[in-house]
């Protein structure tokens, strides 16, 4: 019999479905997968030689538990670099993923029967964390006509008194929101107002395109960074969603709470990869424009193509990596065998009519949407564009 708490917990729909296109693509199918949610570019040789020279010196062994000084170090030089945030070591710890670093603020923040607002569309894994520590998700619904944007008077409107934190994720993933400084000044006046924590996960700071600025919202002054947790990784910045190297940095009594809990789960994130992360931070950066030009084209032409079909609209994400269709208009529609009625059966359809792979938007908390990845060639997206349109042609 298993416990109560894994009959809660959902398995995460992304990670299955990017499986599930890898495997069919393994068998000789010939499958567009927009389900990825990882760069397709290789990890930079230079992060691979280090974690290569850690294995030859013998830096195999166990490491401080929230990761080496090193690369403590480079991070809290690249929060002041990059976001103008200062922090003692004190104040940063490793996770094995920036997942990981979510889950530990989740173990070390929440208490049976704390509510935590969600934006929605949100990141699949955000609801699941907050149950697994018994707490209570509390969505906040966004709108497509506000650009996916949460209102300051919607987070206000849900806060009640077992309100214990606000999940913020920009860019974001699915929607590719990116809040202004604007935005996010206003929705830490409300923060402060009621106290609560903010959770920010920045895993997606460096894919962000059209000039526009990434800001944390800890750095906005010294009374929000006490009451925000900031979360970020390499997995997306890197390519390096394979080494599992994540971190988060806030008030010290958080971060030893999260430690302690690490402590006695995974102990460090693995000694290799943080020989890795530091050549990551402090080396070449050059790696990063180049992937964000391409990303960049690809999302122009993925958007475009999107818009180009009848029935479909579709944002500009202002960041990540993925676009975010509304396809609700093929609902109540059908062809031979297939009646559509919702996000799941639109990605059932493509993927076995079509041969083409991407996440419902239910995933995400909204089935209006679907998700599509463009870490993957601007030839197979083309391909993949084909062959949607063809198939959604056939719907009526
Ligand atoms: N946050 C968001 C919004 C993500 O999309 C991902 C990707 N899996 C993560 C966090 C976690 O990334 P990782 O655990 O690979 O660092
Ligand atoms: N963040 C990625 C995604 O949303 C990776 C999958 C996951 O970790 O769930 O697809």
């Amino acid at each position: 019999m298993l416990s109560e708490r894994a009959g809660k917990i959902k398995s995460s729909p992304t990670l299955a479905i990017d499986a599930k296109a890898k495997s069919i693509k393994e068998a000789g199918v010939d499958i567009v997968n927009f389900g990825a949610g990882e760069p397709d570019f290789d990890t930079p040789d230079n992060i691979k030689e280090a974690a290569i020279k850690a294995i030859k010196d013998g830096f195999t062994k166990y490491t401080a538990v929230g990761g080496i000084d090193a690369l403590k170090d480079a991070i809290i030089e690249k929060l002041k670099k990059d976001n103008n945030l200062d922090y003692k070591r004190e104040e940063i710890i490793v996770s094995c993923g920036a997942k990981h670093s979510l889950y530990n603020i989740a173990q070390a923040l929440f208490s049976p029967g704390d509510e935590v607002l969600i934006p929605s569309p949100y990141w699949v894994t955000y609801p699941e964390q907050v149950i697994l520590n018994d707490a209570i998700p509390v969505f906040i619904k966004t709108y497509e006509s506000d650009s996916f944007m949460v209102k300051p008077e919607s987070i206000e409107s849900h806060i009640t008194q077992k309100t214990k934190a606000l999940i913020l994720n920009s860019p974001s993933n699915p929607t590719g929101l990116t809040y202004d400084r604007k935005n996010l000044e206003q929705i830490a006046e409300i923060v402060l107002k009621h106290n609560i924590y903010v959770i920010s996960d920045e895993i997606y700071e460096k894919l962000i395109y059209d000039g526009l600025e990434h800001v944390s919202i800890a750095s906005l002054d010294n009374s929000v960074k006490k009451k925000t947790i900031v979360v970020n990784g390499l997995s997306k910045s890197h390519a390096m969603t394979g080494w599992r190297i994540g971190f988060a940095a806030g008030p010290e009594e958080i971060i030893k709470a999260m430690t302690d809990i690490q402590s006695q789960s995974t102990s460090n994130p693995t000694s290799i990869s943080q020989k890795a992360a530091i050549e990551a931070l402090t080396g070449p950066q050059d790696f990063i424009k180049t992937m964000l030009d391409e990303f960049d084209r690809r999302r122009n032409f993925l958007v475009n193509e999107l818009n180009s079909i009848p029935g479909v609209t579709c944002l500009t994400p202002g960041g990540a990596f993925y676009a975010f269709p509304n396809t609700s208009f093929f609902y109540g529609k059908k062809t031979d065998n297939y009646k559509i009625s919702s996000s799941n059966d639109l990605s059932m359809y493509l993927l076995e009519k079509a041969n083409v792979a991407m996440v419902h938007g239910a995933a995400f908390g909204d089935d209006s949407y679907m998700r599509l990845s463009y870490a993957t060639s601007i030839n197979e997206i083309k391909k993949g564009v084909e062959r949607i349109k063809g198939a959604l042609n056939r719907l009526s």
